[in-house]
């Protein structure tokens, strides 16, 4: 069921109460997808891929700017100026080479959300904006997605999970309506 180096590198998963190899297969059999390879998606993309998530999509479209490097913990000083979906993908199949990580060098937008988050089995948004939150949670519940949206600003942080599977709210029972452009900071 697992090679000597799956058997090696998750010996701590299997020895967790109630994660065990089960759990392991289950993560293995499993696609994320992650908006964004900024402050939020470098954190939760790494542990992803260290813990053994089959399969991690990754949607930026930016370079890597020195100034990320402060908190976008996925980019080092080589990367600067490389797309960040691509020092993304060689950081994360660096720490699991086991895995597949596909890269999306591009926007989310209307015209390919739908099929994107399709291919995957749950979503985490670490956008840093409304127009794509927005776009990210309608998607995702008309799909049928269990979406986790964390956000920042500052000192305060949101993390929650929304689930269509679920008799649970969705994104806009939360804010109904994104806030008008330039209204409120990223
Ligand atoms: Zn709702």
């Amino acid at each position: 069921m697992f090679s000597d180096r799956e058997e090696a590198r998750y010996e701590r998963h299997f020895s967790l109460p109630s994660f065990g190899p089960e759990g392991q297969l289950a993560l293995r059999n499993s696609s994320v997808l992650c908006i964004g390879a900024g402050g939020l998606g470098s954190p939760a993309a790494l542990y992803l891929a260290a813990a053994g998530t089959g399969r991690l999509g990754i949607v930026d479209d930016d370079t890597v700017d020195f100034s990320n490097l402060q908190r976008q913990i996925l980019h080092d000083e080589s990367r600067v100026g490389a797309t960040k979906t691509e020092s993304a993908r060689a950081r994360l199949s660096g720490l699991n080479s086991d895995i597949s990580v596909e890269a999306y060098q591009q926007r989310l937008d209307a015209g390919n959300a739908m099929d994107l988050i399709s291919r995957y089995d749950v979503v985490v948004d670490g956008s840093d904006n409304f127009p794509t939150r927005f776009l990210v949670a309608d998607s995702s519940w008309l799909l049928g997605k269990p979406l986790v949206a964390g956000a920042i600003h500052q000192f305060e942080g949101q993390l929650s999970v929304f689930d269509p599977r679920l008799p649970s709210p969705c994104y806009r029972c939360l804010l109904p309506e994104p806030p008008p452009v330039g209204t409120v900071p990223t």
